[in-house]
């Protein structure tokens, strides 16, 4: 069978690998000049390291299998053992355990001063439809502990805030702890631990894994060529792709789009319009990841913080890099990150490169005390980052689903389905290119 797939992130990369794999012959059609997506490694300052996506998930197989698959399994690696820390009410306070930002235990909670008040936690009955993240863990552990804690943990994953973003879609882990959250965190979090590290890197940075990816799929990988529209054309698929002016066309039998929900709602609009519709109502939040390297080697305090919105900085967090990753480490640099930019508040964003810098110097300052000047610097935006899953978004990806599934050689993927995290969406890819598979009764 011939397939193209639409966009050559992380989702795009792994269908590509899995029908290259089955014997199929693929197109990957990618609009930029680069594979991967959130992806991306570059160099600042003279260091290799991510401007993207830096982390995997280690307690879902799928990300870690995929880059031992391609080559990369000596380079995996985890994270230093550093706890990270919340900065709120003017200082850097010891992140207590949690999940997801529900305590695991009230008293090192109380202990950190992140929260100014005793937090009671009330046992009520799972809800019976969706309701946002705040609404849920306001209702039995109170707003403070959203406020400072769920908050910039959620906002650490998607950009987004709590009172919109859905508890079944987005935190799942946290519609699990029921009916006394916090009890429930705490047998959570001691079951946890006997698991092993809960994330993984790889060695030169995850921005690594979409090329090797590429390199294993043996597709036909053909960047600068955005879709413009997808038809059914006989018994298969024609696409129009190309710079306008110098549009190609690519006969298939097969498509799989990989692409943000925006792209994909105006790529299926005319084939599949219920999941169009559905897929046009995501909303993205954009950000700016602010990456710095510093001569020296810098005594920090943790391996980095998030920050609650409601203490109003600039940045949203920071990483240590270079205390987080030993890899780094060995630059004999100090690498610092920080990101800017939650769902609904693009103002930070919207600042020269040089007016973004200062505002996150200047918060990191305040954060950690002195900061000498860094010897370089590099801004990275990322407009339409992350997708953000508001209340009732399962409902949304299921009519997305059964209108796909109504379309004989077409499936959908990627992020803005059913979980942003890497091996979330390598696993979205995985499960498309087996329905195609099945459909062509392989
Ligand atoms: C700054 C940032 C940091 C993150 N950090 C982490 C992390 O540490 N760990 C983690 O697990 N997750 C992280 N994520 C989330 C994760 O990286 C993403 O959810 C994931 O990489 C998305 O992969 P994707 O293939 O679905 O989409 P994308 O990476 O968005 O890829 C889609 C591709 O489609 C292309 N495209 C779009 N339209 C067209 C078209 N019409 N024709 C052709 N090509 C098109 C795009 O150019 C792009 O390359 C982060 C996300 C961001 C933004």
């Amino acid at each position: 069978m011939r397939v193209a797939v639409v966009g050559g992130g992380i989702a795009g990369l792994t269908a590509a690998l899995e029908l290259g794999d089955r014997g199929h012959d693929v197109v990957v059609l990618e609009g930029s000049a680069r594979v991967g997506g959130k992806l991306r490694s570059g160099e600042v300052g003279g260091v290799g390291l991510d401007l993207g996506a830096e982390s995997l998930l280690a307690r879902r197989p799928e990300a870690t299998d995929l880059a031992r698959r391609v080559g990369l399994g000596d380079r995996l690696t985890h994270p230093e053992a550093v706890p990270a820390a919340i900065w709120t009410r003017g200082a850097l306070r010891p992140l207590p355990p949690t999940v997801m930002g529900v305590p695991a235990d009230l008293d090192a909670l109380v202990a950190s001063g992140i929260v100014s008040d005793a937090v009671e936690s009330r046992s009520l009955p799972a809800p019976d439809h969706d309701v946002s993240v705040a609404e849920f863990v306001a209702s039995r552990v109170g707003q403070e502990v959203v406020d400072r804690l769920v908050e910039p943990l959620l906002g650490g994953v998607y950009a987004g805030h709590a009172d919109r973003l859905s508890l079944r879609a987005a935190a799942p882990q946290i519609a699990a702890l029921a009916p006394d959250l916090v009890a429930s965190a705490s047998a959570s979090r001691a079951s946890a631990t006997a698991d092993g590290p809960v994330f993984a890197g790889i060695v030169g940075g995850v921005g690594t894994l979409p090329q090797a990816v590429a390199e294993a799929s043996g597709a036909d990988i053909r960047t600068g060529t955005t879709v413009r529209a997808i038809h059914q054309h006989g018994d298969g698929w024609r696409l129009a792709a190309g710079a306008v002016g110098a549009v190609q066309s690519f006969d298939v039998d097969a498509v799989v789009v990989a692409t943000p929900a925006p792209a994909t709602a105006r790529l299926l609009a005319e084939v599949a319009p219920d999941a169009a519709f559905a897929l046009a109502a995501v909303d993205y939040a954009s950000m700016a990841l602010t990456t710095f390297v510093f001569d020296e080697v810098l005594d920090l305090p943790g391996s980095g913080f998030l920050v609650p919105p409601v203490d109003g900085t600039t940045i949203k967090a920071a990483t240590f890099s270079s205390t987080k990753w030993a890899w780094l480490a060995e630059s004999g640099r100090t690498v610092l990150r920080a990101s800017v930019g939650r769902a609904g508040e693009t103002q930070a964003l919207q600042v020269d490169d040089a007016t973004l810098v200062a505002a996150v110097l200047a918060d990191l300052r305040s954060a950690v005390g002195s900061l000498p000047e860094p010897a370089d610097h590099h801004v990275q935006r990322w407009g339409g980052g992350l997708p953000q899953y508001d209340v009732g978004h399962l409902d949304r990806i299921a009519t997305v689903d059964a209108s796909v599934a109504g379309v004989r050689g077409l499936e959908v993927c990627g992020a803005a389905h059913r979980g942003v995290g890497i091996p979330a969406v390598i696993a979205s890819a995985q499960e498309a290119v087996s329905r195609l598979l099945d459909e062509a009764g392989e």
